[in-house]
């Protein structure tokens, strides 16, 4: 009888331990997901609220594309999954290789008849130990809703990847696709910024369009940025980032918004002023965005080089977005955010506790702050005092850069494209630290 009992407490205080970390562990995720800068904006409404309200319901819409079955916290699978690839596998894998998602865009867009003769387009989309499924579902979206005739190729850039899916799985796979797909694996870590240039390098379509590796394309996604930088081939276009739920994998429609950062360099989404939409187009109207999120833009692809592509200098991930889209104002370009094409993408959870993320992002943002700010750097070192003596390494080819495509000051790119940036909110470091 004593033995049964001290078997049922140590049985107990198992179980008891075990929920503890796991509810321990969501609670972290929640409050980190609150503070975390995301590529898609805040959720607007639910897409079926939205198809509901614009009366739009497409009868290709697939009945599988929302799965509404409860998610079981407890089942390993799915919390290996998620801490190992940042997303919910168990639906992942039952969703497959490819779906069809809700078409999220505005009527207005969807009377819109783009020409034939547009340039045609490499996707270049790098990828670090993705989900399996969730990656074939990237590229899948894109074969499905692109004209073959708009679409030079597709480059995967593997940066080193460990995972055994990502090996001859995935080699088998993208036979089917065949001519269409380049893939090339990187001998070592390369980290985003290079692995893009990386995948650039190999492009021959006449734009390029940077995708994540967990992206789903809407319909009808490309024309409208081929169509944009068609027009001008020093416009840099984003689609409107739709959000792709990280534990339902639930496809949402965006709000309309604008990209913008604060003095920290941190990335975020802004509101758009209402007489931005003003006039026939509404809805479907270009936005003027200060700054790109950074995973998703098309960009002609001589441009792209004429400007100095990126700092090959950047490590890993981060700062590279506010980096590119201060030199595409300041230097003579245009950056928007077209409405009328939508994208999907999951926001997973960076971990910042990743001493080598956090030191990349923090050298990054250095690199951006001592070649573009001018005076206004210690609006940036009073959000980060610590950085203040900490070394970015040779910043002289960018500046040189700077000199030879004759770009206008920080101060010009405050009077003329964002002069919403605050003057000075400081926030406390500690708390940055803490998150980043
Ligand atoms: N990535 C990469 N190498 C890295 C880090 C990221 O190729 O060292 C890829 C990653 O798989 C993804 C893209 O770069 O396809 C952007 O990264 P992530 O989605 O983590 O960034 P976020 O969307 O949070 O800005
Ligand atoms: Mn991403």
């Amino acid at each position: 009888m004593k033995n049964i009992i001290v078997q049922c407490l140590f049985c107990g205080s198992i179980a008891i331990g075990f929920w503890t970390v796991l509810l321990a562990y969501f609670h972290y995720n929640q409050e980190n997901r609150q503070l975390k800068t995301t590529h898609e904006p805040p959720r607007a409404r639910s897409l079926e609220e939205n198809v509901y309200r614009q009366n739009h319901v497409s009868e290709k819409t697939p009945k599988r594309n929302i799965i509404n079955d409860k998610i079981d916290f407890s089942d390993p699978e799915f919390y290996k999954g998620f801490v190992q690839y940042g997303l919910n596998v168990v639906i992942s894998r039952r969703l497959g290789i490819q779906r069809e998602v809700p078409d999220s865009r505005d009527k207005i867009c969807r009377q819109k008849h783009y020409p034939f003769n547009l340039p045609t387009a490499s996707i270049i989309i790098c990828f670090y130990n993705e989900e399996f499924n969730t990656l074939m579902r990237t590229v899948s979206s894109v074969m499905n809703l692109t004209p073959n005739h708009f679409l030079e190729e597709i480059i995967l850039v593997d940066d080193m990847s460990d995972i055994d899916d990502l090996k001859e799985k995935l080699d088998y796979q993208l036979e089917l696709f065949r001519e269409k797909i380049k893939l090339i694996r990187n001998k070592k870590r390369e980290g985003l910024i290079r692995s893009r240039m990386i995948g650039a390098s190999r492009a021959s379509g006449d734009i390029l369009v940077f995708l994540d590796s967990h992206c789903e394309v809407n319909r009808v996604w490309l024309e409208p940025l081929l169509d944009a930088i068609a027009k001008n081939h020093k416009m840099v276009v984003c689609p409107l980032i739709d959000a792709i739920d990280d534990i339902t994998l639930n496809y949402t429609a965006s709000p309309l918004v604008r990209g913008a950062f604060d003095w920290n360099l941190i990335f975020r989404w802004d509101n758009v002023f209402s007489y931005e939409l003003d006039g026939p187009e509404g809805q479907s109207k270009p936005i003027r965005s200060p700054a790109m999120a950074g995973g998703i833009f098309a960009i002609d692809r001589h441009y792209f080089n004429e400007l100095g592509q990126y700092d090959k200098e950047m490590d890993l991930w981060g700062g590279e977005n506010v980096e590119l889209s201060l030199r595409i104002w300041m230097c003579g370009g245009q950056l928007f955010i077209i409405p009328c094409s939508r994208v999907g993408h999951i926001s997973k959870i960076q971990n910042f506790n990743n001493a080598a993320l956090k030191k990349a992002l923090s050298w990054n943002l250095l690199r951006v702050v001592h070649t573009w700010l001018d005076e206004y750097k210690d609006n940036f070192f009073l959000q980060r005092p610590s950085l203040k003596y900490v070394s970015y390494g040779n910043i002289t080819e960018r500046v040189e850069l700077r000199k030879r495509l004759g770009c206008k000051s920080f101060q010009w790119y405050l009077d003329n494209i964002f002069p919403e940036l605050e003057p000075f909110i400081r926030t406390d470091e500690k708390e940055w630290n803490h998150f980043h």
